[in-house]
């Protein structure tokens, strides 16, 4: 038994749709007879191939919003939208629009939203969405009951991305309807911030200080070994906080979740709201000088020992190895 018809509002930057669109596409083909696409962008033809080759049939686009805050017009759009396409459900990234569009479309349904869901299961014929509580220490699943479209905010990393090998998405124009005042918030500057080497989300390898590495000064060892090993350097909160590194190194609950193949812990003691963001990686090595450091009970490898030795030991070892 499948749901009838999913929604999924996808991002795209620069032609390239986010990988959290993707992955949450995957995992929408397992549910619903038909997958459809919603968007806001100018450019929807360009990424129509990919949502296609990812399981939508249809990408419904409400066109160039021009500078436009996302959140009102596009929320106002799909609730028009939805009477007509009637989804049993709309899913979306916890991302900055997706949080707001998912709220705002909430009170225009009136339904509710589910949100931190990593994971999706059909319970009969409803959907029941997974999510972690206390920290991620434990799950908890939610099935809908009643009339859809039910509102799912989803995690990164919560599915693998794969195509499924269907063709493009037919184009829909969705009509954006007139939300006057409320939708007169404009973006007015963007940052993008340069990162050189692989990106935290899409890395093989992360490698992760911690307060555990003394001073700000000692981060340049994680960035070291990073460069060494063609990883992506990352962060615990504490040292994001104390103005070590900036917030988009932050791996955990209210930074960024990865998956890599392999993830070192350097100098981190594994609070839960650092294990949610990297326990899904498929080995991790954890340095502390604390046998006793929780981390240690989800490494695959664990080295007690300090940091400020077995980092610069393993930089020395691998620049041996040339
Ligand atoms: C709502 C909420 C959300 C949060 N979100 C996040 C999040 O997204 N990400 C996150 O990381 N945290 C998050 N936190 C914070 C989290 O609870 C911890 O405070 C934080 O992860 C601790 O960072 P740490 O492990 O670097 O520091 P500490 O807990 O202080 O651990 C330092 C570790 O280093 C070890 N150490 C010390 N010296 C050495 C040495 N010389 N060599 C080797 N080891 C050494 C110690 O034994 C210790 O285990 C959140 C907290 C809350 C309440």
């Amino acid at each position: 038994m499948t749901l009838s018809k999913i929604w999924v509002y996808v991002e795209a930057t620069d032609g390239k749709v986010s990988s959290t669109a993707l992955e949450i596409l995957t995992k929408t083909r397992e549910l619903a007879d038909t997958v459809e696409a919603i968007y806001s962008g100018a450019d929807g033809d360009a990424i129509a191939a990919t949502l296609g080759a990812h399981g939508a049939t249809t990408v419904h686009t409400t066109g160039d919003l021009g500078s436009a805050l996302p959140g009102v017009p596009v929320a106002a759009a799909i609730a028009e939208a939805a009477s007509a396409g009637a989804p049993d459900a709309i899913l979306f990234a916890t991302s900055y629009a997706g949080r707001d569009i998912a709220g705002r479309l909430s009170v225009k349904l009136d339904k509710s939203v589910l949100t931190n869901g990593v994971d999706l299961a059909l319970d009969g014929d409803s959907l029941a969405v997974v999510e972690p509580v206390f920290g991620g220490a434990t799950n908890v699943t939610t099935t809908f009951v009643g009339e859809g479209p039910h509102l799912v905010l989803i995690r990164p990393k919560s599915f693998v991305a794969e195509e499924g090998g269907g063709g493009p998405a037919a184009v829909n124009t969705i009509t954006v309807p007139d939300t006057g005042a409320a939708g007169g918030a404009k973006v007015i500057e963007r940052h993008v911030e340069e990162r050189q080497g692989p990106q935290l989300e899409d890395a093989a390898v992360v490698v992760s200080g911690g307060r555990g590495l003394g001073e700000a000064e000692k981060y340049q060892m994680i960035e070291d070994l990073a460069k060494l090993l063609h990883a992506a350097p990352g962060a615990s909160r504490a040292i994001v906080d104390a103005g070590w590194v900036p917030y988009s190194y932050q791996v955990g609950q209210t930074g960024k979740v990865v998956k890599p193949t392999v993830y070192i812990a350097a100098g981190i003691s594994g609070a839960t709201q650092h294990m949610v963001g990297m326990k899904g990686s498929k080995n991790i090595i954890a340095i502390n000088k604390d046998a006793e450091a929780p981390i240690f009970s989800i490494s695959d490898l664990g080295i007690v020992g300090d940091v400020h030795k077995v980092i610069p030991a393993l930089i020395e070892a691998l620049k041996a190895r040339g």
